[in-house]
């Protein structure tokens, strides 16, 4: 295959020529132990170790084992100047009066360390006697570790010791790197150094032999060091702006190859999954457009319609996410895209994590069904076996057109005769292979629209979701007056409880919620019901009435009560975060989050969510204690300041990282080691520009430029065999 085109990078063309398919080696695959001949440091019992503690077993994850931090050699501190925060440091002084303290299994070692500024304790716990046989008393030593404070006196735990030389100090005038380690690890002295002398071995050995990755074009376009080079400096950089180029150069190549990959796989996804094509709109959509939609619809909803329209008209599978903050209209969209399906002869399904929700589902979209003449219907897994033959049946005949439910749906009894549409509900509850399961429910795979009301910041949403097509409605139903949002200290409880009493006599109702944390379920149990008794106390039968929903409650009673606020018997909500996602009571106009330090952003704004659904302006109450930690500070404010979920949610990444985020578990695919998607955003972002230009001119990296991409795609591949989709 011989081929010559015009490709622009920047401006300016070349020509190209285009050999392949090529055979090549990459020497980052290699496997540790093949080399092991060539180290006499690392016998075959710490190799095994290493993979067993770090997942190391080949040259590329050895080398891909960062320093996580690096400690400034140059830099000695004198005893006396040890104070709080201080990183990891070094000390010059003799070690004498090594004592063994305490009894076993809790014995301790430790020694003094002096210098002309004073004295501070060392101290081992374990591998006490490799230190004991060698440590020299009188010696001086370059000590190097982190001080602690230790019932008021300082302290240095497993510090690192090496006998003080002159010589070798001059030589050690460097950024050294630190590496994680493990107990395990410490316990078979692998330690800091360890990984430094390995691995500077490793590269002294693979000298010239590490594929490039990247075109010279694109490394000189960005100004990015050779790959070798980078690592080489990773590990062991002479200054910070080594440092800074060999990270950046890391940072991209993750970056980068991970949008290629994520481009590549969404390419995948749309081209050679097919689907059904939903070829027109009939007289369902038509019927209920007209004459039976409750509201005007947004401009973002109308455009978000228009998006899955010119998906489904295709014969080839959707795979679309809808991101749309609490109360932005998704379900009405939903169910429009239901009636696509069912105008084209096919049925629906809405799949919701919980039993509640599913119900609050199947009642919302229970009137909408039968205003246009559809049966709908529900199964959850407290439907008794009786009551699911019937509605099997309908679902095999074809008789009923949309059915709503939780996992229970993916059992195998449950048949459709012509699947068309999956529509998931707050997708992160789903696991990979219980999708997996609802595509084997037609011939072909049904279209899925996945709906979920955590906004994620757009760097973090086309990278997690890089092979989904992503809709966004950013826009709320007319006439919402903005939550008012405060945040309360404990001490005042008594204004709330006023605030209350005076929402509930305009007719409104208020919502109560409690943390429930598995860790500490008992109390959290302890305070939710003390916290009820206190409420009725204070809101006495009979004018007023509570309610109460929580986890251990079986689901009916659940219901029951969830029914009795939705109806306006009952005027408070007392619950857990079970109401955290979907429930719509827009009567409900204040939410009050106790112990709101102990949510997570997004929670708060979930919870928050539940409220402002009406047309009566709405409140947000934060009950904290008095001493938050700056974190919690800055969730806090971050609520009272902005409605905006995607704000709240670049706050969120930036304060927790982006693998706490709800929404992101999948983000263990992304196998980041050096980038950081929220704090390297703008790379991303960059790395996703440059990707998708790459493939868009050589949409197969068939051209002779593009080879170093080609391999180490290749590479990727073959090491992340089961990286399939995650969608
Ligand atoms: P979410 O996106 O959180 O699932 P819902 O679909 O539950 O939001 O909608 C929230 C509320 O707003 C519902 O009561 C719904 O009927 C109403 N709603 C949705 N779209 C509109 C609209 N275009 N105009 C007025 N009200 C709307
Ligand atoms: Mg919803």
């Amino acid at each position: 295959m011989n081929q010559t085109r015009d490709f622009h990078y920047l401006s300016g063309s070349m020509v190209l020529t285009c050999k392949r398919p090529i055979k090549f080696f990459y020497f980052c695959h290699m496997p540790l132990s093949i080399l092991l001949d060539t180290f006499q440091a690392i016998p075959p019992k710490r190799i095994a170790l290493l993979k067993k503690e770090c997942g190391i077993e080949t040259v590329g994850d050895l080398l891909q084992y960062y320093p996580f931090r690096y400690v400034d050699r140059t830099r000695f501190y004198k005893i006396n100047e040890i104070s709080e925060d201080l990183p990891y440091i070094q000390l010059i002084g003799k070690i004498d009066n090594i004592r063994l303290q305490g009894v076993k299994p809790k014995q301790r070692l430790t020694a003094r360390l002096s210098d002309s500024s004073g004295s501070i304790e060392l101290v081992w716990f374990q591998g006490i006697k490799y230190v004991q046989e060698n440590i020299r008393s009188g010696a001086e030593y370059v000590v190097f570790g982190k001080p602690t404070l230790f019932q008021q006196s300082w302290n240095i735990p497993h510090p690192e010791l090496e006998l003080y030389s002159p010589e070798k100090l001059k030589l050690a005038q460097r950024l050294q790197p630190v590496y994680p380690g493990t107990d395990a690890l410490r316990r078979a002295r692998f330690e800091s150094k360890a990984f430094s002398i390995l691995i500077s071995q490793l590269l002294q050995k693979c000298r010239g032999q590490i594929n490039e990755t990247l075109p010279d074009e694109i490394r000189q376009m960005l100004h990015l060091i050779p790959l070798e080079d980078a690592f080489r400096l990773i590990h062991a950089p002479g200054s910070p702006e080594d440092l800074q180029k060999a990270e950046l150069r890391l940072k991209f190549e993750e970056l980068f190859f991970l949008q290629l990959r994520l481009l590549q796989l969404n390419k995948i996804n749309k081209s050679a999954i097919k689907g059904f094509p939903f070829i027109k709109i009939g007289n369902y959509f038509n019927d209920f457009y007209k004459n039976h939609l409750p509201f005007e619809l947004t401009g973002a909803q109308k455009r978000v319609l228009k998006e899955i329209r010119a998906d489904v008209a295709q014969p080839i599978q959707m795979n679309r996410l809808i991101q749309g903050d609490v109360g932005s209209g998704k379900t009405i969209v939903a169910f429009m895209s239901m009636l696509m399906a069912i105008d084209n002869d096919y049925q629906a399904c809405l799949m919701a994590p919980t039993e509640i929700l599913a119900q609050q589902h199947y009642n919302g979209l229970k009137d909408l069904a039968s205003a246009v003449g559809l049966n709908i219907g529900i199964l959850t897994g407290s439907v008794k076996k009786k009551d699911r033959r019937p509605l099997h049946a309908a679902l095999k005949s074809g008789e009923m057109h949309i059915l709503v439910g939780t996992h229970a749906l993916l059992e195998d009894e449950v048949q459709f005769k012509n699947l068309g549409l999956v529509v998931i509900d707050e997708q992160h509850r789903f696991g990979v292979a219980q999708r997996a399961r609802l595509w084997a429910k037609n011939t072909l795979p049904p279209h899925v629209l996945i709906m979920s009301a955590t906004p994620i910041p757009r760097t973090l949403a086309m990278t997690l979701y890089g092979d989904l097509d992503i809709s966004v409605i950013d826009e709320l139903p007319p006439g919402r007056k903005p939550i008012k949002t405060t945040h309360v200290f404990e001490q005042d409880r008594h204004r709330v409880l006023a605030f209350i009493k005076d929402q509930i006599a305009l007719g409104r109702q208020v919502y109560v919620v409690y943390p429930l944390i598995e860790e500490s379920e008992q109390m959290d149990y302890k305070n939710l019901m003390d916290g009820f008794n206190h409420l009725t106390d204070y809101f006495p039968t009979p004018k007023y009435h509570l309610s109460i929903v929580h986890g251990r409650l079986p689901a009916a009673d659940k219901e029951f009560e969830m029914q009795r606020f939705v109806k306006h018997q009952t005027n408070i909500m007392v619950a857990t975060t079970v109401i955290e996602v979907g429930v719509n009571v827009p009567n409900a106009s204040v939410m009050i989050i106790e112990s709101a330090e102990r949510f997570g952003l997004s929670q708060l704004h979930q919870l928050r969510g539940r409220v402002g659904r009406g047309a009566d302006q709405s409140y947000c109450i934060l009950m904290t204690g008095f001493k938050l930690s700056r974190e919690a500070r800055t969730r806090m404010e971050t609520m009272v300041e902005t409605n905006d979920g995607f704000k709240i949610a670049e706050v969120d990444l930036m304060l927790r990282g982006p693998g706490d985020l709800q929404g992101t578990q999948q983000s263990g695919n992304l196998d980041l080691k050096i980038a950081d998607i929220s704090r390297d955003s703008q790379l991303l972002s960059y790395c996703r520009e440059l990707a998708s230009r790459v493939l868009e001119n050589d949409p197969e990296l068939s051209l002779e430029i593009h080879r170093p991409i080609f391999e180490k795609l290749e590479f990727l591949k073959q090491k992340q065999q089961n990286w399939g989709r995650i969608s």
